[in-house]
């Protein structure tokens, strides 16, 4: 019965708030108001389809706080969006934008939906729709949204694109994540993943631990997953397990070519499969590259030394946390450990680098490019990632530094770095 409970996020975001203040002195009507998100907004989007019929989707928005800055957080696009999970998301990204120390406070939405079974034009109708109906509740000065799970700079545009026109004003910073060429930021996209490397690497250092030959297991390959791989490789780790939803690969002496295995995941729609030699991916190339087929949650029990989480909520459970080999887990994935399996990981003195900060390179990048819009600016590349690099790496430390002052895990200091810097500002 607890495991049901816990495993349902809004729970969990509410448990870890509140193992979080206990090391705090803060005032009864200061947590209650983090207890409870500010607004939250549910709406009927209908959608004609292509073959005439009308559909009706449920969309969601919580506004869960603003003492910091403008609501901000991602739009989902997954089937099992509903509310419980979009209040917990939202409550993640103001503790998220707090640890980073952009000046936003936390907002998430999402519509429940398989995006994969809609038509591109069915896509563009649901994403005008529901911009139509969050139109009066948004704003470059009052919520910002932003690309998440299955959701990409072309759904920005278009959500951009509605927004102006409902609001008769074009306003590009009304959202964040959107293409290059359309008041979107150089390495936004990158950023996510990025970022990830960056606390990664920054955590090792002040733990003092070195990093080459290290290998590592990527359970998700969308935008975080991949591009991560593509940083961790290159810094010398070897990358041993990639998975989707539909599966993966664990090749033990390390994944070659992860571009060669990215463009076979594209045209094939799975990395399933992706064995690839030169740049022929088979599954006859598996005997030759001591390879074997890997379900998505064996990914996280692999012998390695890093496991990404990179997919979705509940990834590590009391189920399989004990079964975890690596010694760190970079928590890319917004909720990705339930907290029983929290519990078991400190217990195995698993280094866990917590979602808030592990990917809040997504939203670090989404406010410098909020912040170009809005001054008419445009930065180049390499400011934008080396702003990241400074902004990844003050947080880390701020948050290693609390985990030692308090004595307590990084996903406890992190909830006090941001706990403390929202409470000055309220
Ligand atoms: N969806 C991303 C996250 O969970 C990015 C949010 C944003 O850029 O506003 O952090």
């Amino acid at each position: 019965m607890a495991s049901i409970m816990l495993n349902n996020p809004w729970d969990r975001a509410r448990s870890q708030l509140h193992s979080a203040v206990s090391h705090l002195k803060l005032p009864a009507a200061f947590i209650e108001r983090m207890e409870k998100p500010d607004r939250v907004i549910e709406v009927s989007i209908p959608v004609k389809m292509d073959d005439g019929r009308k559909e009706t989707f449920r969309g969601y928005r919580v506004q869960h706080n603003n003492i910091r800055g403008p609501y901000k957080g991602g739009l989902r696009y997954h089937p099992k969006v509903d509310m419980d999970e979009v209040k917990a998301l939202a409550f993640w990204m103001t503790m998220k934008n707090a640890v980073v120390d952009v000046p936003f406070g936390g907002g998430k939405g999402g519509i429940t939906v398989d995006p994969k079974k809609l038509s591109e034009g069915e896509l563009e109708r649901l994403t005008r729709g529901f911009a139509r109906e969050l139109a009066p509740y948004i704003g470059e000065e009052v919520d910002v949204p932003a690309p998440d799970v299955n959701t990409s700079p072309k759904i920005m545009s278009w959500f951009r694109d509605e927004y102006s026109k409902v609001v008769g004003k074009d306003s590009p910073a009304v959202v964040t994540g959107k293409p290059v060429g359309e008041g979107g930021s150089e390495g936004r996209v990158e950023a996510t993943g990025l970022g990830g490397f960056y606390a990664l690497m920054e955590t090792m250092r002040l733990l003092g631990r070195r990093h080459n030959g290290l290998k590592v297991a990527i359970q998700g390959f969308g935008n975080v997953g991949s591009y991560l791989a593509g940083y961790m490789k290159e810094a010398g780790f070897r990358v041993v397990a990639l998975s989707d939803s539909k599966g993966g690969l664990y090749v033990p002496n390390g994944i070659i070519d992860l571009s060669v295995v990215a463009a076979c995941k594209e045209k094939s729609g799975k990395l399933a499969g992706c064995y690839c030699v030169g740049s022929v991916c088979d599954f006859s190339n598996m005997e030759s590259l001591g390879g074997r087929d890997i379900s998505s949650t064996e990914t996280l029990t692999l012998p390695v030394d890093v496991v990404v989480p990179a997919a979705l909520e509940n990834a590590i459970t009391e189920e399989n946390a004990n079964a975890v080999q690596a010694s760190i887990i970079l928590e890319m994935a917004n909720g990705p450990t339930t907290e029983e399996a929290d519990v078991i990981l400190k217990k195995k003195h698993v280094t866990v680098i917590p979602d808030i900060l592990a990917n809040s390179g997504g939203v670090a990048v989404s406010y410098f490019e909020w912040y170009q819009n809005m001054h008419d600016e445009k930065w180049k590349k390499e400011d934008v990632l080396a702003k990241l690099k400074e902004r990844m790496d003050t947080a880390t430390q701020a948050v290693y530094e609390n985990a030692k002052d308090y004595k307590v895990s990084l996903r406890e200091a992190a909830y006090i770095v941001a706990l403390k810097r929202l409470y000055d500002a309220a």
